[in-house]
């Protein structure tokens, strides 16, 4: 018979949070299968726990997901965890889990701490309706694509990010999010476990030097759609402007009253510019 695959989520700072049933399953599982083995070693030792361990990560994803689906065909069961928190999100496995599903092995998930849930729950931000995005990209283009989809974002956003980037990561986020609120939740379930709210220039004031890890939720866009398709229009030149309304069909005449109305001027003005047209 074909063992199964726990998907098991740790702690994600304070020891007390994983659950009996993780314990458990850590427990009967012949493998574990884990991000850092001497990182989950610790957490083995404090549950009191002997276990074979599998290193599985970022690195050797590919070749590790077959080894470790021929011993799940084989009949072996495994436990997937990760350093800390959910596995999957923003973690190893989701490699291995497509890999078993396409082998009709059972993914049975153990679920726990994840950070970005945890940090949105108290954040006081929001929670109905929300995007997580995890690591913004470092590729330039991927992530001006990302932070352009923040800004006109009518729903939560929830970021991570490693403390050494954490400044870079808010200048970047200052101009697309203007005065909209942002939540730091730092250390979530540890001894220095803080939340900071503000915009990002008052955030920037109190931390100098980030330390820990960081959670960056950001509130919705507020302004309606149209307040954002106005801003997008009156950023453009007038001779854009003009296109824009002379490609959606409309005449010169109201094309210059329109711009007006967007840019909040006398339609001389507008008028004056097109004389040559
Ligand atoms: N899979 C994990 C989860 O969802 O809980 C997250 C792993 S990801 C590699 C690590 C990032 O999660 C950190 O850079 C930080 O942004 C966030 N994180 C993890 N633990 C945290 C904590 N205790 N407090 C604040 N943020 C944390």
């Amino acid at each position: 018979m074909q063992g199964e695959l726990y998907i098991v989520a740790t702690p994600i700072g304070n020891l007390e949070d994983i659950t009996l049933r993780a314990i458990r399953i850590l427990k009967e599982v012949d493998i574990i299968a884990a991000e850092d083995t001497r990182h989950t070693l610790k957490l083995l030792n404090h549950l009191g726990l002997s276990k074979t361990l599998i290193s599985y990560h970022r690195h050797n994803e590919e070749i590790k997901t077959e080894e470790l689906i021929n011993k799940l065909i084989e009949g072996k069961s495994i436990a997937l965890v990760s350093d800390a928190g959910t596995p999957v999100i923003s973690d190893p496995g989701g490699e291995i889990v497509k890999a078993a599903i396409k082998n009709n092995i059972k993914v049975t998930p153990v679920p726990g701490a994840c950070a970005a849930i945890t940090a949105l729950i108290a954040s006081g931000i929001d929670a109905k309706e929300f995007t997580f995005i995890g690591f913004l990209p470092q590729n330039k283009k991927n992530r001006k694509e990302k932070l352009e989809q923040i800004k006109n974002a009518e729903i939560t956003t929830i970021l991570y990010e490693a403390p050494h980037k954490l400044l870079q990561t808010l200048q970047d986020l200052k101009p697309i999010v203007e005065n909209r609120n942002i939540v730091l939740a730092r250390e979530l379930t540890k001894i220095h476990e803080e939340y900071i709210t503000g915009t990002i220039e008052e955030i920037e004031k109190i931390i100098e030097i980030p330390k820990g890890e960081y959670v960056i939720i950001v509130d919705k866009n507020q302004k309606t759609k149209k307040e954002i398709q106005l801003e997008e229009l009156n950023g453009l030149s007038i001779k854009e402007h003009y296109e824009y309304y002379k490609q959606k069909g409309l005449e010169k005449k109201e094309i210059i009253k329109q711009i007006a109305k967007d840019r909040n001027v006398n339609k001389n003005e507008i008028y004056q510019k097109f004389l040559d047209k």
